[in-house]
């Protein structure tokens, strides 16, 4: 591979040059129809059929940091993550999912998957050594997210694939959290890989698009048919916006790691503070395994603060310069409490259960100044 570093992958993988004003950047090509010379069997690129330059452009790129043979740029993270399940199974077989995953994720198999006659079933990430006892005849797929969200907690991607490949399953891994920076899951031999781009790859909280990546030709082909007849793509205007916030993803995820581990190592040493959950510090029960398979731990961390949620509330009122807000993964650092967000349709047993108490909450660390986000932390923590 000519671009050899992610930093330069990021900058330069996939690129199209203008023939005519050949520029730096890759034009936005805005055209729905394209000429076509009827003597020829011609292929025509169409946004649709995910085969124009800007669409290719951000492929491309992605392919490169992703190690990936086939990549596809759509409108949304849930656009990704549908297509590729649905690409995976048919009618009559049957899923095993991650029970901790994305809550859109979660939505779509206990709403949606069944009425297309597929089954599913859900696993912990702490009792994956029951995974067995799950597989049935009819079982073709693998879903796996890591790290989770809100808790970090980290699954042994290596360990799942092996399961996967004696029992013929497919895996799909949802790698927007780690971004294809720390890690990257084709690597392992992971089947497909799955985005949000609309967190750390586009990184500006301003869009909302997805990816999806796979070596295999016969699982690409079929994913491609999905979006090609379900036609959730993304338009050159974004495409384009894209190609331009992933030339800074290298350079971003170092920040956001460091960032995240300074804020870490502070909280954990907080008084205030009762527990931290980041798979960077060595108190994470699977600080060993991120090691192994995450070349950086990224933004994102959570905490529980000593006392209940009014406190928890209290403590962001508090804070002036991190935003509470959802989503995640921007430039800016976002705060929230998943009791009151991701969790709150659940019952206290199902949210006792996933682990998740009314006093914990979620940082997304942005690319600020460590000192100054400490420092605001800081001053929100003495005032309870
Ligand atoms: C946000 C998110 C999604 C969904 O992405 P959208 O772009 O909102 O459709 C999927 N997986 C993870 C891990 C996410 O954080």
């Amino acid at each position: 591979m000519k671009y050899k570093g992610l930093a330069t992958r990021s900058v330069h993988a996939g690129t199209i040059i203008a023939s005519d004003y050949p520029g730096a950047n890759t034009p936005i090509h805005t055209s729905t129809s394209y000429r076509v010379d009827f003597d020829k069997e011609d292929y025509t690129p169409y946004p649709r059929y995910l085969n124009t330059p800007n669409h290719n452009a951000v492929a491309n790129k992605l392919a490169a940091l992703e190690n990936a043979k086939y990549a596809y740029i759509t409108s949304s993270g849930m656009a990704a993550i549908t297509s590729a399940i649905l690409a995976c199974v048919q009618v009559g077989d049957h899923a095993i999912f991650q029970k901790e995953i994305y809550g859109g994720t979660y939505n779509f198999v206990e709403r949606v998957l069944d009425k297309y006659g597929i089954s599913s079933s859900w696993i912990a990430i702490d009792e994956m050594d029951k995974l067995e006892s799950l597989v049935t005849n009819k079982t073709k797929l693998l879903f796996l997210e890591t790290p989770s969200n809100p808790l970090l907690k980290i699954v042994d991607i290596k360990a799942c694939v092996d399961f996967a490949r004696k029992h013929k399953l497919i895996t799909i891994a949802d790698n927007t959290f780690a971004t294809p920076i720390n890690q990257n899951p084709l690597d392992m031999s992971v089947d497909i890989v799955v985005h949000s781009a609309s967190k750390y790859l586009s990184g500006h909280s301003d869009m909302l698009c997805g990816a999806v990546l796979s070596n295999s030709k016969e699982l690409a082909h079929n994913i491609f048919d999905h979006l090609f007849n379900h036609g959730p793509t993304l338009d050159p205007v974004a495409l384009y916006t894209l190609e331009r916030s992933i030339k800074t993803l290298a350079l971003r995820m170092e920040r956001h790691n460091s960032n995240g581990m300074k804020l870490a190592e502070y909280l954990s040493k907080h008084p205030k503070v009762t527990k931290v959950n980041y798979p960077g510090l060595i108190t994470h029960p699977r600080h060993e395994l991120a090691v192994k398979q995450m070349r950086g731990f990224s933004g994102m961390l959570s905490f529980e603060i000593d006392g209940d949620l009014s406190k928890a509330k209290t403590f962001i009122s508090k804070l002036q310069i991190i935003c509470s807000g959802l989503s995640l993964a921007g430039v800016e650092s976002l705060i929230s409490i998943p009791r009151l967000s991701s969790h709150y349709r659940m019952t206290n047993q199902e949210r006792k259960d996933a682990g998740v108490a009314d006093n914990l909450i979620r940082l997304s660390v942005g690319i600020e100044d460590h000192q100054d986000l400490i420092e605001d932390l800081e001053q929100a923590l003495t005032s309870l």
